[in-house]
């Protein structure tokens, strides 16, 4: 296995895709459709079903049930064929906008034996336990990095190149008992538009994972909440040397009096971990007259986000109150709500997953995303898509690395997950 999954995985991360979020096309840039023109046709050669790439650039395809042996009453006898739950498993194959992803030159650092990893392409940077610590659990390990100038694209290639590797396992394996399973490879994810476009319906299933995760054992069914806020500020603009008699208002000035008014000690992404949430400006655009800054609010809880809501909002109207010549407005709309809120009603998925995971030999975790995933989206709208790990690790960043046995463990880990959800039975 272990040849196919590298060499597809230097293969796929060598392709540009990062994602732009300034463009309004889907996918939103061309290099997106390379890969998935090539993930195209990779699956029609390895003999996929249904293999069909959407026009808005979602790929997928099924890999069809192998003979399933029959279910068995509690009485012994046989009973009809019952038809299993279909799993649909997730990659995206864009990377994130944070970093450059053009010209990615993959390292392979075979039989690592610890110590730092340095970087041709960029001398100044080290990738160590300090900043890496699972790289202490990875001696003699395969390791990956880019070199120096780039992200490297593991997330999601990682993902990509596993499910991939999965595909040919299944497809050449017919042994091996499952039920249909779809693959879907989606645009777009790391600007936050990787589910907009895809119909539930075509997909066509029952329950779903993302492979997009990181250290093995890992499974993310919890994620933040997420609400997006703009506050715009109008002044008043006049000649700066008359500004004392005809009344300026700066936009410009109100708006760095917001932010400063922000409690960063307490609900900033700097100071904040773990399951505390924040409230995030990520862009202002400021002159006299006007002022526009946007933010992401984010926490687990319902309460806590509507909390940082009113922090935001009760800022604005102290200012507004303050000053009396402007015009202080703030638009708070919905991104995505924690998974959890869904899947702690039916935690078959998750538990399903721990039994896929405990089987390779590996103890799962939980791991709570402080952020949302496609999987967030996918399971308010109905579809339980809890995340796996897929071995990525420093993502966004030239730090970005993943080591070939963990992406391995999480082959072993879906080929066990088609098995488990092949046996169950729908409800
Ligand atoms: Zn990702």
């Amino acid at each position: 296995m272990a040849d196919t999954l590298l060499s597809r995985f230097l293969r796929y991360v060598q392709i540009d895709t990062q994602s732009d979020e300034r463009s309004s096309s889907c996918p939103s840039t061309p290099g997106q459709w390379n890969l998935l023109r090539l993930l195209k046709a990779e699956l029609d050669t390895l003999g996929a079903a249904n293999v069909r790439l959407t026009d808005a650039g979602y790929l997928m395809a099924t890999i069809p049930a192998t003979n399933l042996p029959a279910a068995t009453k509690k009485s012994g006898a046989r009973s009809p064929r019952i038809q299993a739950p279909r799993l649909a498993l997730f990659a995206h194959v864009d990377t994130a906008p944070d970093f450059s992803g053009k010209d990615v030159k993959p390292i392979v650092h075979s039989n690592y034996q610890g110590g730092a990893i340095k970087f041709p392409g960029n001398p100044r940077l080290l990738l160590d336990e300090t900043v890496a610590p699972h790289l202490l659990d990875c001696k003699g390990k395969d390791i990956i990095t880019a070199s120096g100038t780039t992200l490297l694209g593991a997330d999601d290639k990682a993902g990509v190149a596993i499910l991939m590797t999965l595909a040919e396992t299944l497809l050449t394996q017919p042994r091996i008992p499952h039920g249909d399973i779809r693959l879907c490879f989606t645009p777009d994810e790391e600007i936050g538009r990787g589910t907009d476009k895809l119909n539930l319906k075509d997909l066509d299933a029952d329950v779903a994972y993302t492979l997009d995760g990181g250290t093995p054992g890992e499974i993310s069914w919890e994620t933040f909440s997420g609400d997006a806020a703009v506050v715009e500020i109008e002044g008043t603009s006049t000649h700066p040397g008359e500004a004392g008699t005809k009344g300026m208002v700066s936009a410009l000035h109100l708006a760095a009096k917001l932010l400063c008014a922000l409690p960063r000690e307490k609900c900033a992404p700097e100071s904040t971990t773990g399951r505390q949430g924040f409230i995030h400006p990520t862009r202002i655009e400021a002159g006299v007259e006007k002022a526009t800054i946007k933010f992401i609010l984010r926490d687990f809880q319902m309460p806590g986000l509507e909390e940082k809501g009113r922090i935001l909002q009760g800022l604005c109207k102290g200012l507004q109150a303050a000053t009396p010549g402007a015009r202080v407005s703030c638009k708070i709309r919905k991104q995505y709500r924690n998974m959890a809120y869904w899947l702690e009603k039916d935690m078959r998925p998750v538990d399903l997953a721990r039994q896929a995971i405990r089987s390779i030999g590996i103890e799962p975790t939980d791991h709570p995303v402080r952020g949302g995933t496609d999987g967030s989206r996918l399971t308010e709208s109905g579809l339980p898509a809890p995340n796996l790990f897929a071995g990525m690790h420093n993502i966004h960043g030239p730090l970005e690395w993943v080591a070939l046995q963990d992406m391995e463990l999480s082959v072993k880990t879906c080929v066990k997950l088609a098995e488990i959800w092949g046996s169950a039975t729908s409800r």
